[in-house]
């Protein structure tokens, strides 16, 4: 560790700031949010400054910098862009034993300032040593996006109560699991609603139960497509507060990295030639199993659980072993293949609705009514499809959907190995082969297919349509 991290308490400390820029400006704002007294000194001032100068919130020193300066200072900050005048202030700091940071110069500073997410009273600082403070930013954006705004007003309740609370839970674990159920609970919730009032009662009420033993339960979550940045931020909360994960197999290594450390993972994917019914009454006794162990069991499935995705029977089947759950929607395959091919699902010229259908159907053709499919002006979204190329294309067509109508097919959506194939319904089949298109594979049939050709933007595009012209 080549930086020790540390808070400092500047509240009414003196803190001098040498420039008179916007950097400055920015430092001394940042100093006087944390109650320190703020010592400009600068030949001149920026009218930000000036202002502040103006108000009695800082004290000016008109000049180029000079030791005593530092005068009963406890830090300084240089934000000059002088790089001698910098130097200078870094070697005057020193010799008085003061903490100095010059802007942008880790080598002349002997304390930096970090990035922070600021949910106060809890802070977040980042540092990358000083090397690389872009990196740090990127960092911080990701640590912001994890905590919404309610957990500052969350902690200051947590603060005052703290006395209460461990009177109330004295054991360790029931006060781990006590502040848990704030952040996830009803008092978290009435804090996102800005009703404050309210949850400080709910925590009230909550202090005065009975100890409870901990409550399992599971979190169906859509894991989208595959691209980690298609997670919602619903999706990453729950993945960090996972005790275990169940995951499918079109789940991405990059999604499982976001989850917590020590959450236990299992990979309860079916696989070809094995018996599904079975895999997926284990996935059922798994779920309930942790969950009446106490457990956060998150179930991970691709896209949206609730589309192709056996979400429903998994609630069924909590709901009737009384197993508490909340859904997370994903981005469904169709949405995040059409947007990476540049297919825009509806469009006022070209279609009015948007059908999912499932290809893999054990009858199929006695359960799809074709017939509601031929009709132009809807868009169709064939999922699990691949194998069944011929046939589809055949029932469309002998159901009336026209032999050039355009199709699309998005091999790997959204993911750095995507293509995209068009062409038209007649040639579908055999573009396919040619192309050698596998799972997992989306197939959109419509006039807005073509858009692709027009609209891609994304990975690989294949034109069919210029290959196989029309006769
Ligand atoms: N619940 C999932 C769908 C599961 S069915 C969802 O909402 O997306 C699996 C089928 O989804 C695959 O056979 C394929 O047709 C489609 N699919 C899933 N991910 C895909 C991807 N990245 N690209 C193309 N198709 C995909």
């Amino acid at each position: 560790m080549k930086l020790f991290p540390l808070f400092a308490d500047l509240n009414q400390r003196l803190v001098l700031v040498v420039g008179g820029g916007a950097v400055a400006a920015r430092k001394a704002h940042a100093l006087l949010d944390a109650g320190a007294r703020v010592r400009v000194g600068a030949p001149e001032l920026n009218p930000d400054l000036a202002a502040l100068a103006r108000d009695g919130a800082v004290t000016h020193l008109q000049g180029r910098f000079e030791d005593d300066w530092l005068e009963g200072a406890w830090l300084v900050v240089a934000a000059t862009d002088d790089a001698a005048v910098n130097a200078q202030v870094a070697a005057a700091a020193a010799a008085r034993r003061i903490l100095a940071n010059v802007v942008d110069d880790p080598a002349l500073s002997s304390f930096q300032v970090p990035s922070i997410v600021d949910r106060s009273p809890l802070i977040v600082a980042i540092s990358s040593s000083g090397v690389a403070p872009v990196l740090a930013r990127r960092l911080r954006e990701r640590i912001e996006s994890l905590f919404d705004h309610t957990l500052g007003p969350l902690a200051e309740l947590a603060a005052r109560y703290r006395a209460r609370i461990r009177e109330r839970r004295p054991d360790l674990g029931a006060r781990r699991r006590f502040y848990d159920s704030l952040m996830d609970g009803p008092v978290a919730a009435l804090l996102r609603q800005a009703r404050p009032a309210q949850a400080e009662q709910a925590l009230e009420a909550a202090l005065e139960q009975p100890q409870e033993t901990p409550a399992g339960s599971v979190v169906l979550v859509g894991a989208g497509p595959g691209d980690p940045g298609l997670l919602t931020l619903k999706a990453l909360r729950a993945l960090n507060e996972a005790d275990i994960i169940l995951y499918d197999r079109l789940i991405s290594d990059e999604i499982l990295s976001l989850a917590r450390r020590d959450a236990e993972r299992v990979d309860v994917g079916k696989r070809l030639g094995e018996d599904h019914t079975a895999t997926q009454a284990r996935i059922h006794s798994l779920m309930v199993e942790h969950a009446r162990r106490g457990r956060r069991v998150v179930r991970l499935k691709g896209g949206d659980a609730f589309i192709f995705g056996r979400g429903g029977e998994e609630l069924q089947f909590l709901r009737a072993h009384d197993i508490p759950y909340e859904v997370v929607p994903g981005i469904t395959a169709a949405l995040a293949c059409a947007a990476h091919a540049g297919i825009p699902l509806t469009h006022r010229e070209h279609a009015q609705s948007l059908h999912l259908i499932t290809a893999h159907c054990r009858d199929e053709g006695e359960t799809t009514d074709w017939a509601a499919l031929a009709s132009t002006n809807q868009t169709l979204a064939f999922y699990m499809g691949v194998g069944q190329l011929e046939s589809l294309s055949r029932r469309l067509r002998e159901h009336g959907r026209a032999a050039d109508t355009p199709f699309a097919l998005v091999e790997n959506g959204s993911r750095p190995e995507q293509r995209v194939l068009t062409g038209r319904l007649q040639d579908l089949a055999g573009l396919a082969r040619a192309h050698d298109i596998r799972a997992p594979a989306l197939l959109i049939v419509g006039s807005v297919a073509a858009l692709a050709n027009q609209l891609h933007w994304f990975g690989q595009h294949i034109d069919g349509m210029a290959e196989v012209p029309t006769a």
